[in-house]
């Protein structure tokens, strides 16, 4: 290559180079994504703004992440104290930040010892490395970890070999070795699953990703059981479920299980990048000092941005509000469901709710989505029949009412186009 090429290469901040528009996406991204025709340019609260101007209601919370909505002010202040305080000193050191948020998350759960990371998948990535360990400590033959189809867990290696979809962990060479996979909410299944061999059983208390199909207490006891007898740890994936998002501040509270690990990511950044595994001491202590560890994860300024996240979503009112917001949702989503024919049921918990497309919808979830925000209105898919709501904890009642009107108008327009076609 000769050095005039480099020359002309052109430089980062070279506005007339810069990708000024959606359409220059392709043209910069690696092609894993295929984004919906949105460019936000600001948002506030539950209100998004294009680079056009023009506004969506926001029922999609940035994939169940911004619990407080959009540029919350309290977020803003705590985010902006820190980073004129300290950013980011390394797990090479202790700070003051991360030494708080932990000690607020043991105060307010099950857990003794807490490990931070920067995603979800990261934050269960040290949950079973931990299992391992775990198991393997106590036998050699002691590694499989039991998992439910259809799960998610995040991308990486381990845990897209932990999660239950096949179209996620294929095509990346061999897999992670010594996972079972059995169909969810089965409690026979399970019990056939779990063995001495077993060093954890691992569930999202709501499969979110695959469809917003919450777990029978049952099943979740079940598991605890099992897990007691057969000397495993019952691994709870909170990172969509947990941090108020069911209208408990865990989900393992609503469902009256406690667990020996549990994930969170989404909620507890509410938009910086911060996850958590949390555990009893006497887990914790199967990894040892350099068994696990990361650059960024609890850097300071995401555990100061947490530590206000969990203070505001821990208050009983904003939690209540939860509760209350999903009756509402719920109630008006399956009016707007039976008026034009569109959701066989609307499901979920908290504001993590899932409307099942009827019939002549199947997988079309994502076309649904694409609708939606031309009637100016963001909403995510879970898997292709399903529309998943996951809208801010705190989202006004105004942006509800708006939102749900412009969902009608969808409707409306959906049930049109089956009845001409
Ligand atoms: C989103 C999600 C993950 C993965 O989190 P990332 O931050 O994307 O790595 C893992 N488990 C569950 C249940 C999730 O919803």
């Amino acid at each position: 290559m000769s050095q005039s090429h480099i020359h002309s290469a052109p430089g980062i901040g070279e506005p007339h180079r810069a990708p000024r528009t959606a359409d220059a996406y392709t043209e910069v991204m690696v092609p894993v994504y295929s984004p919906l025709d949105l460019l936000a340019v600001r948002a506030q609260g539950a209100t998004v703004w294009d680079a056009a101007g023009k506004e969506y209601i926001d029922l999609s919370g940035g994939i169940a992440v911004n619990a407080l909505g959009h540029c919350n002010p309290a977020l803003i202040e705590a985010l902006t104290a820190q980073a004129h305080r300290l950013w980011h000193i390394s797990n090479t050191y202790k700070s003051d930040s991360t030494l708080r948020l932990a000690g607020a998350l043991i105060r307010l759960t099950f857990a003794e010892r807490v490990f931070f990371a920067n995603s979800g998948a990261e934050a269960n990535e040290a949950a079973f490395k931990l299992a391992r360990r775990y198991g393997l400590q106590q036998s050699p033959r002691k590694y499989e970890i039991v998992s439910a189809q259809n799960s998610f867990h995040g991308r990486s290696l381990f845990t897209v070999s932990v999660g239950g979809q096949p179209k996620y962990s294929n095509g990346f060479g061999p897999a992670i070795e010594g996972i079972r996979h059995v169909p969810f909410n089965d409690l026979g299944a399970l019990e056939h699953a779990v063995s001495e061999n077993t060093c954890a059983v691992v569930l999202e208390p709501v499969q979110g990703e695959s469809g917003v199909l919450p777990a029978t207490r049952e099943y979740l006891a079940c598991a605890r059981a099992l897990c007691d007898r057969h000397n495993a740890l019952l691994i709870l994936d909170e990172v969509q479920t947990g941090v108020g998002r069911l209208g408990t501040l865990f989900a393992y509270e609503h469902f009256g299980v406690v667990p020996d690990v549990m994930t969170i990511a989404k909620a507890i950044g509410c938009g910086i990048p911060l996850s958590a595994m949390l555990t009893m001491a006497r887990f914790a202590e199967h990894l040892g000092q350099g068994t696990h560890g990361t650059t960024f994860g609890g850097n300071s300024l995401a555990c100061a941005v947490g530590e206000a996240a969990l203070h505001a979503i821990s208050q009983p009112e904003l939690l209540y509000g939860v509760l209350e917001r999903h009756d509402y949702l719920v109630s008006r989503l399956r009016q707007i469901g039976e008026r034009y024919g569109v959701f066989d049921e609307v499901r979920g918990i908290g504001l993590l709710i899932g409307c099942v497309l009827a019939e002549p919808w199947h997988g079309k979830a994502r076309d649904v989505a694409k609708g939606a925000l031309t009637h100016g209105v963001m909403v995510l898919q879970a898997g292709q029949d399903v529309m998943r709501l996951a809208p801010s904890l705190n989202i006004s009642y105004s942006e509800i009412d708006e939102g749900l009107a412009r969902l009608e108008a969808l409707a409306q327009e959906l049930n049109h186009e089956t009845v001409n076609c």
